[in-house]
């Protein structure tokens, strides 16, 4: 390893870079349209996601927060109204949940770092109208065990997919495994856009129509607003481009892969690295560590010009903005105890095997 090596957590200039001839045309396309919102690449991106999730239906949304709120709001899941979510994810989890009037409830987790069934059925309560399952780093949620859980006690199922484009859960794409499913294109996801986007995708046709109703002001044509609604819709240049990228993404998420399963053979030794399940096809949005002397090994990995992340250092509940709308008996040990430990190494389909290995031999450096 040269002691110059620089490793960043991404650097999206690298993919910009490697499709650039195909998106100044997807721009020049566009812009000679002439139709910049709402349009038919909207409708193309759409057909294609939902057939690419296996479902009948998408929505492109301006970003997956949006893309989560509207599907609530669609549900009529509101004010008095408990939803239960991870409370180790992105704040857009709870926000969502939060900017609908609702309360979210946050469940804790399991070692492999995504939610815990069973702390989601000690959570449900004569108030609760949905679980939002998290699937973290791209590495899909326990499915059958909440399925179990919604079905006794009468619950809707939506998935927060925003890490997790084509991961999947036996045999079926993520984005079809329960009533909804909301996706970021979110310049860090790992089918990204050049700015803000998202997409919901469903089986039920009733669901389909309110989300594409409250996207657009509640409108049914152009004159008449039968609810009320917001301004979120995927634009059109973004939507050229999520189709252009959607066409990528099972080779972008093969390398994303890789990298994970070069770090794990290498690594396995030294700290607990993410363990799949054999049902699941997990696309490494994140490649998250657990590791002693979490905070100095980050240190040693800056000495050494490689970046690090804690994603996320805070759990949601400990969010000043939601401590205190929350129980405060209910409690995530688990979570607590994880969030000390967790540090994300850099992953992205366009780093080098000399940047793979500059990061496995600081890790391995820093133990021996
Ligand atoms: C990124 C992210 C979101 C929010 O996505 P945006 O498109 O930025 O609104 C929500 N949930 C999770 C788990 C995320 O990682």
């Amino acid at each position: 390893m040269s002691d110059t090596t620089t490793v960043p957590m991404i650097d999206l200039g690298r993919q910009f870079r490697s499709f650039e001839g195909d998106l100044i045309e997807i721009f020049r396309r566009v812009g000679r349209s002439g139709m910049y919102v709402d349009g038919s690449e909207l409708r193309k991106f759409q057909v294609e996601f939902a057939e690419y999730c296996g479902v009948p239906y998408a929505v492109g949304v301006g970003n997956a927060t949006d893309g989560l709120a509207i599907v609530l709001q669609g549900m009529g899941i509101g004010r008095g109204d408990e939803v239960i979510t991870a409370a180790n994810s992105f704040v857009a989890s709870g926000g969502s949940i939060a900017e609908v009037g609702a309360t979210p409830v946050f469940a804790d987790i399991r070692e492999d770092l995504n939610i815990d069934p069973g702390s989601v059925a000690r959570l449900v309560t004569s108030r609760t109208k949905a679980i939002m399952p998290v699937h973290l780093t791209g590495q899909p949620a326990d499915m059958d065990a909440l399925h179990e859980i919604a079905k006794t006690h009468s619950l809707k199922i939506i998935e927060d997919a925003a890490q997790a484009v084509g991961a999947c859960y036996k045999g079926k794409c993520v984005g079809g495994l329960g009533d909804a499913a909301v996706f970021s294109l979110h310049p860090l996801k790992n089918l990204h856009v050049y700015g803000d986007g998202g997409v919901i995708t469903t089986k039920s046709s009733e669901i389909y129509n309110t989300c594409m109703q409250i996207r657009n002001h509640g409108l049914i044509d152009r004159d008449t607003s039968v609810r009320v609604g917001r301004n979120s819709r995927l634009d059109e240049i973004q939507a050229a481009i999520a189709t252009y990228k959607l066409a990528q993404i099972d080779d972008l998420n093969e390398r994303f892969r890789a990298i994970a399963h070069c770090y794990s053979n290498e690594l396995s030794s030294c700290v607990v690295v993410p363990r799949e399940h054999d049902d699941t096809y997990s696309v490494y949005h994140n490649y998250v560590i657990q590791a002693e002397n979490r905070d100095a090994l980050k240190e040693h990995m800056a000495s050494c010009g490689i970046a690090t992340k804690i994603r996320y250092p805070r759990l949601i509940n400990q969010q000043p903005a939601y401590g205190r709308m929350l129980d405060p008996s209910v409690q995530t040990p688990v979570a607590l105890r994880v969030n000390s430990r967790i540090l994300s190494l850099p992953i992205f389909p366009e780093m080098t095997n000399e940047e793979t290995s500059a990061v496995i031999n600081a890790v391995q450096d820093f133990y021996s």
